[in-house]
């Protein structure tokens, strides 16, 4: 079965099901979003709902994708909703929790019944996790390789880190590709002129923007630090499976996220943060926590449709990073 999730879930358990883990927010972006978008809002979705959600409803519409997992607790209000529209038009849904007392037990106890409904056991989850956990160190290494060694740049680090929340499905696959970048990155040219450009992170859910990136490093900077892609690519590399997802701190409280971000910010010498959010979005509220933890500057960007960066966005970002130098 393609089984459609709609953030970060422990993907091991359907890879040792015999089954295809999709998520829905990577198939939306690559997938004529704005068509998607319009497809949602002329089924009923309002203009002021957030365009992931409009998206993930319309690929699970428009897909042979046969169940969807919710993640009721630790992501979005909003997945409730969608998984009861979804119900109603007899599309088979699952909910998991992410517990908001960060409660080890009660983790255990949510993947283990993803476990029962998928008939694995936890040796066959961890078995699945341990190869998972292989491409994970590479990924580690790619990650060093854009903020070490500026060898990969910043959208591909934001692309092979987010892709590694379903592996796009084929975790074999995705190895396989993988260890033909890392070869071909290694040949690449070093630039030391990239040593002396402004080191920002990028803060937030992934950019609905497919050009920011791009934009960044035509300017005197770089995206070192993609936080939340970071964290999908689960790179604790913990034994147990219900510590890796108890370090993940993408569910959770903003606090946690605050304590990795400092954390980067240290190690790989950020100048300053582009905190990311999206239109209509709840956690247009965590700049507030930012704002009161993290001492170096932050610029806060928002967007809604998926597009290009406009005019207003690009000037606020070369300001920004002006103002850095
Ligand atoms: S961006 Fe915010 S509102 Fe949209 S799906 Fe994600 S958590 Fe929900």
């Amino acid at each position: 079965m393609k089984i459609g999730f709609t953030t970060s879930l422990p993907v091991e358990v359907i890879f040792a099901a015999g089954h295809t883990p999709i998520d829905l927010n990577n198939i939306f972006i690559q997938n004529n979003p704005i068509i998607q978008v319009q497809k949602a809002e002329l089924s009923g979705f309002p203009r002021n709902i957030c365009a992931w959600i409009k998206g993930m409803y319309s690929i699970i519409k428009n897909t042979d994708i046969e169940l969807m997992i919710g993640i009721v607790q630790g992501d979005c209000s909003n997945t409730h909703s969608l998984m009861s529209i979804l119900s109603d038009e007899n599309k088979k849904i699952l909910p998991f929790s992410y517990p908001y007392n960060k409660d080890k037990n009660d983790l255990d106890k949510e993947i283990s019944k993803l476990e029962e409904y998928f008939n694995v056991s936890r040796k066959q989850t961890q078995e699945v996790k341990n190869k998972l956990d292989n491409i994970r160190k590479k990924l580690i290494l790619l990650d060093e390789l854009t903020w070490k060694e500026n060898l990969v740049t910043s959208f591909e680090n934001h692309l092979w880190l987010v892709s590694s929340s379903d592996f796009n499905g084929d975790y074999i696959q995705f190895e396989k590709d993988l260890d033909n970048f890392l070869i071909n990155v290694k040949t690449r040219d070093k630039k030391p002129s990239l040593n002396n450009k402004i080191r920002l992170a990028y803060v937030g859910v992934p950019p609905i923007i497919e050009d920011l990136y791009d934009f960044i490093e035509t300017l005197n900077a770089r995206v070192v630090f993609n936080e939340i892609q970071r964290q999908f690519s689960m790179f604790y590399i913990e034994e147990d499976i219900v510590e890796q997802y108890f370090k993940f701190t993408y569910p959770y409280s903003v606090f946690d996220r605050i304590k990795d971000i400092n954390n980067a910010i240290t190690q790989r010498n950020i100048d300053g943060i582009i905190s990311y959010t999206q239109s209509f979005c709840h956690r247009q509220l965590d700049y507030i926590s930012f704002k009161k933890h993290i001492s170096i500057p932050i610029l806060q960007l928002e967007a809604d449709q998926p597009q290009k960066l406009d005019a207003r966005t690009k000037l606020r970002l070369e300001s920004f990073i002006e103002m850095l130098g």
